[in-house]
């Protein structure tokens, strides 16, 4: 586990985005993962997610209990960097210079409901395809992305398998930002509502999302609350 937060991007957010926005401009290609609890503990008992993470990708630190654990093994992350963030910037610095995208994921009420904010508030972008995350051949959807050259790919279809498929696919991709965004279309079309700002800045996401879906708690416990005795036990041996 030490491994993988070691791994994890380590300098601003402002740092990060630079960074993107370089990719973007030069046409070059990056598959972003965003590290949480969830994606560290599912690891530990699913192959191919563990093969993902010991990949040389881009690991971004999504939540403040990622941030925490590394600093408690004395691995500098400076700050968290989410992939609804993430999502926002692309779509802004997609606006800005009228990049491509394609949109993958979600139900299909959300999903239209997404597209038509970006054809109100964001029309520089170029959508070049969208489609729901419940179709039965995903694969065949990915292969069309790939295929389209979008300079920027979302898939919002959860934990791992967002990241499976777009590391089976990424290989063959030219160009393009491509990255797994979890419930994010849920919230950038309306139809979530993301935490108030004050428990964003108190690093209380995680209690507003749980608060307000409890069926979430489960979920919780199984990543992230077994992530943080690992991470004390380990912290522990340590010193
Ligand atoms: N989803 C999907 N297809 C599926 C399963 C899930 O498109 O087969 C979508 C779901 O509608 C939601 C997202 O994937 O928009 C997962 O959201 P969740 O809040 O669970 O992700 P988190 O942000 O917690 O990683």
């Amino acid at each position: 586990m030490q491994k993988y937060l070691k791994k994890l991007y380590k300098n601003s957010k402002d740092n990060y985005y630079k960074e993107l926005d370089k990719d973007l401009k030069n046409k070059k290609k990056r598959f972003i993962i965003t590290v949480n609890p969830e994606t560290l503990m599912m690891s530990e008992k699913d192959e191919e997610l563990k093969n993902i993470l010991d990949s040389n990708y881009s690991f971004v630190p999504d939540g403040i209990a990622v941030v925490k654990a590394a600093r408690k093994l004395n691995i500098n992350v400076s700050e968290r960097i989410t992939g609804i963030d993430i999502a926002e910037h692309l779509l802004n610095v997609a606006n800005t210079n009228k990049y491509s995208m394609y949109l993958f994921g979600a139900k299909e009420d959300v999903i239209q409901e997404l597209v038509e904010k970006i054809k109100k508030e964001y029309k520089n972008i170029k959508l070049l395809g969208f489609s729901n995350g419940y179709v039965d051949d995903k694969e065949k959807i990915m292969e069309d992305i790939v295929k389209l050259n979008p300079d920027i790919c979302m898939v919002a279809l959860g934990i791992p398998y967002q990241e499976k498929l777009i590391y089976k696919h990424f290989d063959k991709a030219k160009k393009g930002i491509y990255i797994g965004v979890g419930g994010s279309f849920d919230v950038l079309s309306g139809s979530k509502k993301r935490a108030p700002k004050i428990f964003i800045k108190l690093n209380l996401e995680w209690f507003y999302r749980i608060i307000t879906e409890p069926k979430r708690l489960k979920r919780f416990w199984n990543s992230n609350v077994k992530f943080m005795f690992k991470i004390k036990k380990k912290s522990y041996k340590k010193s």
